[in-house]
């Protein structure tokens, strides 16, 4: 079949809220000759449950010890930067959205050991973090909302840009051609924003980008708690979360605990059983919730980077190919954040938000 030959500025693969974020961004500063391709005729971004966090999805310990401190710092900041980004376009867009405690809960000797030291080090850094009894609490450092409220508002304000399109490849030369069923797509620059499926797509970042499965629950609340709990919950170092979607039921989520059933690597991936009965035991005690029947599971894959930080940014030796990916469960703040970042790196050519260790460029010699 003879393909039709499209032209465009910029093409953006991936209209989740990274792909959605860049486009926005891009029309506001008055960018207009780009593209949105989507391989779903619904993108359908996040299907988490729709908590965003001010904090990085794990312990600072952890990465002040991987990273070295002054790393550490950049990424809480990055993250903290990218919540109030977020909080900032909901509050103007009048989107509704719930804020919250980021709450950890410590469930044995060492995590409390390992927590206060992890408040030292935060407040050290000028960040929020208090100990009380067992638990790791942020004020304001966590929201919920509905993923796809936020998307249709993106969508909306970019309306006529989003395609139906699934990339089968990428060629890069003088400029960059995106094949597709039907088109070749010729463009001066490239954002890849459709998280793990970059590495499908640029197979030489198939060690940096790592899928990873993970499912969450929705699962009846038997309390009769009059309000809604408004804070995100994690325990065991994040393995589980868990956040009150309604009065009737909570979202718990994480198989990563069970590393023999985690699905590091895969491409496929339904829910198991034996996680659903897992993680509902196991929030019953730490959290002591009194939970009914499972209502739904949903299973997703993410990605994560092989050093667990954001890859933003150009990559070596090619800037017309800009990567967006591995927020490592907080897609909503960080890759919105991200596309916010892309967008004005690609108006100014430079973007002093981003910071140079999310650079894909980290990967050279892969
Ligand atoms: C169990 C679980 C729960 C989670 N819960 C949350 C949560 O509550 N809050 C949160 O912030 N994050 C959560 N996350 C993480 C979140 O889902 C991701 O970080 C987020 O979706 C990344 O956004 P994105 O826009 O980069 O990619 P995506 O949202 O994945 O969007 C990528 C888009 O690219 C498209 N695409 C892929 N390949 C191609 C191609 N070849 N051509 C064209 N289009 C293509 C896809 O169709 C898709 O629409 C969770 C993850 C897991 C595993």
């Amino acid at each position: 079949m003879n393909k039709k030959d499209l032209r465009v500025d910029i093409a953006i693969i991936g209209a989740g809220v990274s792909g959605l974020s860049c486009g926005y961004f891009l029309k506001k500063m008055r960018i207009d000759n780009f593209l949105i391709l989507d391989a779903n005729p619904k993108p359908n971004t996040s299907k988490g449950p729709g908590f965003f966090s001010r904090e990085v999805w794990d312990n600072y310990t952890r990465a002040h010890h991987n990273h070295d401190p002054a790393k550490a710092k950049i990424l809480w900041n990055f993250h903290s930067q990218g919540f109030s980004d977020l909080v900032e376009y909901l509050e103007n867009q009048k989107i509704t959205y719930r804020l919250g405690k980021r709450v950890r809960l410590l469930t044995s000797e060492h995590e409390v050991k390992e927590a206060t030291i992890a408040v030292r080090l935060l407040k050290e850094n000028g960040f929020e973090s208090e100990l009380i009894g067992n638990r790791q609490e942020s004020q304001h450092s966590a929201g919920l909302l509905d993923a796809s409220t936020l998307a249709d508002s993106l969508s909306a304000a970019i309306s006529g840009k989003i395609k139906n399109y699934n990339a089968l490849s990428i060629t890069t030369g003088s400029q960059v051609t995106i094949a597709t069923e039907e088109h070749n797509i010729r463009c001066e620059l490239c954002v890849l924003a459709c998280d793990w499926e970059i590495a499908k797509l640029l197979p030489e970042l198939e060690e940096a980008i790592i899928p990873i499965s993970d499912q969450w629950n929705l699962i009846e609340n038997l309390n009769d708690a009059a309000a809604v709990d408004p804070n995100l919950y994690s325990a065991n170092h994040g393995y589980y979360f868990a956040v009150q979607q309604n009065q009737g039921a909570w979202a718990l989520g994480g198989a990563r605990f069970l590393r023999h059933l985690a699905g590091i690597g895969v491409y496929h991936y339904k829910p198991d059983e034996r996680i659903s009965k897992h993680l509902k035991e196991a929030f019953e005690k730490i959290a002591s919730l009194r939970l009914g029947r499972e209502l739904n599971s949903t299973p997703m894959i993410e990605a994560s980077s092989c050093d667990d930080l954001p890859i933003i940014g150009p990559i070596l030796g090619n800037s017309r190919l800009l990567l967006a990916t591995a927020y490592n469960k907080t897609g909503l703040s960080t890759g919105f954040y991200a596309g916010h970042c892309l967008a004005e790196l690609i108006a100014s050519g430079r973007c002093e938000k981003l910071p140079e260790i999310f650079s894909p460029k980290r990967f050279q010699g892969f």
